[in-house]
């Protein structure tokens, strides 16, 4: 816990210890703060008798962005999302592939300023359909990730949470109640990888799962990272499928993704295209029905299919829709059959493109 003058916007989801410190009870690391200390995600920190958010109305960068990379392959595919994230997280993976924004130490990363309204105006003018709190955990940021998600709400703007889950479950109820989507990252099947890798916990994660498919509406789907020799062996695999199988059904998506050397794991291979597929094949035996391999260029295991009758009903070359067999109402063209996810009449046309954007105060957009 690091020691330096906050100062910030109040923050929800602590009280106060016997002994004077301030437990932060927004995750499940539950840190406990003297005077003048930052938690472990170093945006939430102690100034005076209470908890604040430092990073609240500061953004690492706006960028809009293919839905499909969140990845999100079953909510308003092809559609244009403005992503932004701000500073810190509250998860020490040595494999991080953001690590220049989520181990930020010096506010210099979040200069951009940017009020909730002001965002949503942005998202309306760029043509966005969703506004994505992603590249670090909207865990961290949650007042403010509200505070926007309202904000878009009231001008029909969607929001989409991408979280690795790490949260306790009063301020979870708050932050997914405002959400209409998320990607959440499974980050391994074993309570080794995320003590060992991660510093954290498997079971939190496991209940956000939980949470979201039994007591919400978000759409929501899974990626885990296949890194070499750590969480990609096919017990592991399919232990995970299993999981997802019997708790939250056939119909949530999950991503296999391709580890690149990164941070702390530089030493580590890439992951082998093959180990993806193979994941992507153990999942499906199990009976998953949509099941994806990311990051690297394989149209066949990033295609949807129906799954009564096998047609194509989304063909995908990296972030390009290329097919298209779904009805109005997101069934297949062949045989009828619903295909789970958030569909509209006709998908979008964004593409792959990534473009950076400015987001201007609300008086002078
Ligand atoms: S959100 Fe940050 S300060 Fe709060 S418990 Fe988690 S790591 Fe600690």
């Amino acid at each position: 816990m690091d020691q330096q003058p906050p100062e910030g916007a109040p923050g929800r989801y602590w009280h106060r210890l016997d002994d004077g410190r301030i437990q932060c009870d927004v995750c499940p690391r539950l840190c406990k703060l003297h005077e003048g200390q930052r938690g472990l995600c170093f945006v939430r920190a102690r100034a005076g008798d209470r908890i604040v958010l430092t990073t609240y109305g500061r953004s690492s960068g706006f960028c809009i962005d293919p839905i499909e990379k969140k990845p999100l392959n079953h909510f308003l595919p092809g559609t244009p999302v403005l992503s932004f994230g701000t500073a810190g997280c509250n998860l020490t993976c040595k494999f991080c592939q953001n690590w220049d924004i989520s181990k930020a130490r010096a506010l210099d990363r979040v200069q951009d300023l940017a009020s909730p309204a002001a965002i949503a105006e942005a998202a309306v003018r760029s043509g966005c359909r969703s506004v994505a709190f992603t590249y670090n955990d909207p865990v961290i940021f949650l007042e403010y990730a509200v505070d926007v998600a309202q904000a878009c709400r009231e001008r029909g703007i969607k929001t989409v949470a991408v979280s690795a889950g790490y949260i306790c479950a009063e301020p979870r109820a708050e932050l997914f109640r405002h959400m209409d989507a998320a990607n959440i990252d499974l980050k391994g099947f074993t309570d080794g990888f995320y003590k060992n890798l991660c510093t954290g916990k498997l079971t939190p994660v496991l209940d956000t799962l939980e949470y979201l498919k039994h007591d919400t509406d978000v759409w929501f789907e899974i990626t885990t990272l296949l890194i070499p020799g750590e969480n990609d062996s096919p017990a592991e695999i399919e232990a995970e499928s299993r999981w997802v199988m019997d708790h939250l059904g056939p119909d949530v998506p999950l991503h296999f993704t391709a580890f690149h050397p990164d941070w702390k794991m530089l030493d580590t291979p890439p992951t082998p295209p093959a180990t993806l597929r193979m994941a992507r094949e153990i999942a499906r035996g199990i009976g998953l029905r949509y099941v994806y391999t990311g990051n690297i260029h394989d149209p066949a295991g990033q295609g949807t299919y129906c799954h009564a009758c096998d047609t194509l009903l989304v063909g995908r070359d990296w972030y390009d829709l290329t097919g298209w067999t779904l009805t109005a109402d997101g069934r297949c063209r062949e045989c009828g059959t619903r295909c789970a996810g958030v569909f509209e009449q006709a998908h979008g046309h964004w593409g792959r493109r990534r473009q950076a954007i400015k987001v201007r105060p609300v008086e002078a957009a």
